[in-house]
């Protein structure tokens, strides 16, 4: 059975589709992420699975039983948002044992005084003291339990909020860009902590983020959205190596793969006036191909290379361990579609790298490595 199933799901607010007919099933214990750039609609689908936003269309079906017409309290999910929302007033034990106070006080909490005391009475049970013990261990917690939020960091924060969300051991847990608001450092530590925290507890997330780092190292499933749209749904290495369209392509790896017009002569293909050593038999029909190929699959060199492609080094860029390179080609162009980008080849070396602004180099692609779209929709051609 899966967890999480989506199906047709839609939504419109007045006349403008911001989710058109997405389809999505994931299995109990996945960590799917929904990637892609701000407004593409991501939030609205959390918001849509755990009904704080109503759906236009489709069904929601959450460990087999079809829930987009229930109230959130009624999902069995627990919602982690991108700011903390930990209740000031309160100490992180009791801001962590409230969603349980929740659950049992429903009943009470008309008589102001028996309520009272029964809110006591819960905090203090063996159920909500064990509970709120085991999860404070797993997140490290234990120490500050009796502190109040603006004594923390936030990166502590942002484990109780996960804490909080947690105690109530829900079917799948929702995070809209949990890490976004934490510094560099601190976003790449607690990566792995939920990561660490998913394998845990191996419950059902569904995690939003616009950092495709963030996608591939902790996702996996991943839908990766555009406009409303999942462009691919798959593993990172899937999505990674097997773009489905060039939006994909470019949208995942740094920097991102390059997009090379090519020209046809005959069975042949071109790049100007070199002609590639290859042309497999899908492409040798298509007209207006672009040629994808990874920054790590090309290499440059300072002196003449046959079959090589000849440019001008624009950029070097030293990052720590690699050197990225990106050249001007003399005789070619690329089709980077976004705004602003360099019509270069990026190229990324291992170590320092020596070039200079200027040199002229020349660029020799891993055609073994290269993969092909059409020009006019960006699709994948599969060769
Ligand atoms: P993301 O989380 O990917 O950045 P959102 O889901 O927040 O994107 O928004 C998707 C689109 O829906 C955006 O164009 C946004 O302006 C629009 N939108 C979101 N919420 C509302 C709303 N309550 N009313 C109208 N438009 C909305
Ligand atoms: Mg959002």
């Amino acid at each position: 059975m899966s967890a999480i199933e989506l199906n047709n799901i839609s939504k419109k607010f007045g006349a403008k589709e911001v989710i058109r007919d997405i389809n999505v099933s994931i299995n109990e214990g996945d960590f799917l992420v929904l990637l892609g750039p701000s407004g593409c609609g991501k939030s609205t689908l959390l918001r849509m699975l755990a009904g704080l936003e109503s759906i236009s269309g489709g069904e929601i079906v959450i460990g087999g039983k079809r829930v987009d017409q229930l109230p959130p309290g009624d999902r069995d999910i627990a919602f982690v948002f991108q700011s903390y929302a930990l209740y000031p007033h309160l100490s992180v034990r009791r801001n962590m044992s409230f969603p349980l106070l929740m659950q049992e006080f429903r009943l009470w909490h008309h008589l102001p005084v028996i309520g009272g005391m029964a809110k006591r009475r819960i905090e203090n049970s063996p159920r909500v003291v064990e509970k709120v013990t085991k999860i404070s261990k797993i997140l490290g917690l234990t120490e500050m339990l009796d502190r109040f939020p603006r004594t923390l960091s936030g990166g502590q924060r942002q484990r109780v909020a996960l804490g909080r969300a947690m105690v109530r051991e829900p079917e799948v847990f929702l995070m809209d860009e949990p890490l976004s608001n934490l510094d560099a450092k601190l976003r790449t530590s607690m990566r792995s902590e939920i990561s660490r925290l998913h394998k845990e507890i191996g419950g059902t997330f569904v995690y939003v983020t616009h950092d495709q780092v963030e996608a591939m190292t902790m996702g996996t499933k991943i839908a990766l959205m555009r406009d409303g749209v999942i462009q691919q749904f798959g593993t990172a290495r899937e999505i990674y190596t097997d773009p489905a369209n060039t939006y994909v392509a470019r949208f995942i790896g740094t920097p991102p793969m390059n997009l090379i017009v090519t020209n046809r002569r005959g069975n042949e293909l071109t790049v100007g006036s070199t002609i590639l050593p290859i042309a497999p038999p899908a492409i040798q029909t298509a007209s207006g191909v672009l040629l994808g190929v990874r920054p790590n699959a090309v290499t440059v060199s300072s002196a003449p290379v046959e079959g090589a492609l000849s440019g001008d080094v624009v950029m070097v860029e030293h990052v720590g361990a690699d050197s990225i390179i990106a050249v001007r080609l003399k005789d070619g162009r690329t089709a980077h579609d976004e705004d602003g980008d360099l019509d270069a080849v990026m190229v990324t070396v291992p170590g320092y790298c020596d070039l200079s602004i200027g040199q002229p180099v020349w660029a020799t692609i891993d055609l073994g490595q290269a993969i092909f779209f059409a020009a006019k929709t960006g699709e994948r051609i599969r060769t």
